[in-house]
């Protein structure tokens, strides 16, 4: 069992890699998610490998949990638009390639909106893509995020992930992303019975699937579908379903990513009380 909760935020990249491990490091956590590129946009800065090892270096030192590169959510792998799948591709490819400059870490990407194409059709075209993305020499794991089931959204169903997976050829490099706000207004109530949920999940996809967490309140009631973040403790989700979450036995030593409404104070508190809830 870990002794700390590995935990960290949602961070900017913009002044680069080894910014981003320091200023985790000064806040208390020993983790954090960022943007391979603007969220909205197609632009990445040119790589700098020696920003890159810089901040493997530090990690090593300091003994991070995996970091974890989030996709812009703008991409839309399962669109009816070629032109906007083969974007996505093309994104995804670029990601992968300039997570190479930092070994063995987590890429995440939501798996995108159907638009009226249907739920089976989306899942095909997500898998045909990841069929073509993934390489048996990339030493990088990629997570699907578990989704609100917001509109025409592919993910919002355990089973609907669970589906790419089985489409997926190379098994060891994708994983699962839960994000909690998601799950929760997806219908699963992880507040009342964050055993069967957790049940349902290993029964559907597999435990061993899931390899990192989205810690999120939600504004929203269960099931509400919406997909609205919320701080730690000032949602529907609550901080007691949060502390059951943290120490939960199946879920120890995962990696936890805040993506709350936060800037760096209200992060720096977060990880502060989440690890003095931490048993
Ligand atoms: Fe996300
Ligand atoms: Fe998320
Ligand atoms: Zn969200």
């Amino acid at each position: 069992m870990s002794k700390r909760l590995h935990i960290g935020c949602h961070l900017s990249s913009s002044k680069g890699y080894l910014c981003m491990g320091k200023q985790i490091l000064s806040m208390g956590g020993d983790t954090f998610q960022f943007f391979t590129r603007n969220p909205r946009g197609s632009k990445a800065k040119a790589m700098d490998p020696e920003d890159a090892k810089a901040l493997m270096d530090l990690m090593e030192r300091e003994n991070f949990a995996k970091i974890l590169a989030h996709a812009p959510y703008t991409l839309n792998p399962a669109s009816a638009d070629p032109k906007v799948r083969e974007f996505a591709e093309l994104t995804i490819i670029d990601d992968l390639e300039r997570m190479e400059y930092t070994p063995g870490q987590l890429y995440n990407f939501h798996p995108g909106s159907h638009v009226g194409q249907g739920t089976e059709e989306g899942i095909r075209l997500i898998s045909d893509l990841l069929n073509r993305v993934l390489k048996p020499e990339q030493t990088t794991t990629v997570l699907l995020e578990t989704m609100a089931g917001k509109g025409s959204e592919v993910g919002g169903k355990f089973e609907e992930l669970a589906e790419i997976i089985r489409r997926v050829e190379l098994k060891d490099k994708i994983g699962v992303c839960l994000d909690t706000c998601h799950v929760h207004d997806g219908g699963y109530d992880i507040v009342n019975d964050l055993e069967g949920v957790l049940e349902e999940f290993d029964r559907v996809i597999g435990l061993d699937k899931l390899k990192a967490i989205h810690l999120n309140d939600s504004k929203n009631p269960l099931a509400s579908h919406k997909d609205r973040h919320e701080v730690i403790g000032g949602g529907s989700i609550g901080l007691e379903a949060f502390t059951r979450i943290i120490n939960h036995p199946a879920l120890k030593g995962l990696p936890f990513y805040l993506e709350t409404p936060n800037e760096i104070e209200g992060y720096t508190a977060e990880i502060k009380l989440l690890s003095g809830l931490y048993e």
